[in-house]
């Protein structure tokens, strides 16, 4: 356990309900450090519970940009990212007022042509949204459920960022408030959590980093919460074909020998970390129906 962690441990909160069907029945899915991920014997969320405060999450962000931003070799391949995302939201929309929550430098955004595009980005962090000024985004600074960020957006964006909220159904709704009837919710690049990878990786999934991600949705769970504020879903997709990341043969004959390994030794000390397999990144879009 690196040392930032350990010290934050005196900011983990009370155990929560399930946040889509708020029943509290669970069996435990993975376990790593301090932190435990329970799956809710009702509707089969997951989440990592208890997690910290709000107070500790802040304590936590407080220094990530500078973190995330050091890793270069990893932002180049994020671009190829980007630039899949974007291509496959403009099948659905392609141009109007939009807004990208947790935005950081604006990176994703510069990816949307600024002669189509009303751009905005709410994030925390000072220097990142300095960078996103200089692209000409227009910026919001504060968290999304109690930040004031206009209305009338026609696209909405979450792009790895709705498993690191405390309350996502908070973001949901403020989502759901400032887009126009028929506009578009775009969630992508969070971690599924009906993936196969994950069922048989637990704390060794390489998405299960339960100090930042601590809910794992599928579609179908997203989808429930957003019955209820008036989003229907559009499309759901599974990148891992397109990514920088796949490799069939590798990824394919790893897990078969990592699971031939798990059923030896009847746990998974004898396995390293999961390769990227098709399935554990989700991407979906909704449209606002009223
Ligand atoms: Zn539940």
């Amino acid at each position: 356990m690196n040392k930032t962690i350990q010290e934050l441990e005196q900011y983990i909160g009370e155990k929560q309900p399930c946040i889509v069907c708020k029943e509290a029945k669970f069996t435990q899915y993975a376990e790593e450090d301090y932190f435990q991920a329970l799956k809710c014997d009702e509707c089969g969320m997951i989440s990592v519970n208890p997690h910290y405060t709000e107070e500790g999450l802040d304590k936590f962000y407080s220094s990530y940009y500078e973190n995330r931003s050091v890793d270069n070799e990893l932002s180049e391949l994020r671009k190829i990212m980007y630039a899949e995302d974007r291509d496959w939201i403009h099948k659905f929309i392609n141009k109007g007022k939009v807004l990208d929550i947790g935005c950081s430098d604006g990176s994703f955004l510069n990816f949307f042509d600024e002669n189509l595009w009303d751009r905005h980005g709410i994030d925390l962090t000072d220097d990142a949204l300095k960078i996103a000024k200089e692209r000409g985004i227009e910026t919001h600074q504060g968290k999304i459920w109690d930040t004031d960020v206009g209305d009338g957006y026609d696209l909405v964006m979450m792009r790895g960022v709705i498993e690191h909220f405390r309350d996502p159904a908070l973001a949901l709704k403020k989502c759901s408030e400032i887009l126009k009837p028929g506009g578009v919710l775009f969630i992508t690049a969070t971690p599924a959590g009906n993936s196969f990878a994950f069922n048989v990786y637990r704390h060794k999934w390489k998405l299960f980093t339960p100090y930042e991600h601590i809910h794992f949705f599928t579609v179908d769970l997203l989808s429930k919460l957003l019955d209820d504020m008036n989003l229907e879903l559009l499309a759901r997709h599974y990148q891992y074909e397109e990514t920088p990341y796949a490799n069939h043969e590798k990824d394919f004959a790893q897990i078969i020998g990592d699971i031939e390994k798990i059923k030896l030794s009847g746990g998974l000390d004898d396995v390293g970390l999961s390769p990227p397999f098709p399935g554990s990144m989700l991407t979906a879009a909704w449209k606002k129906t009223l």
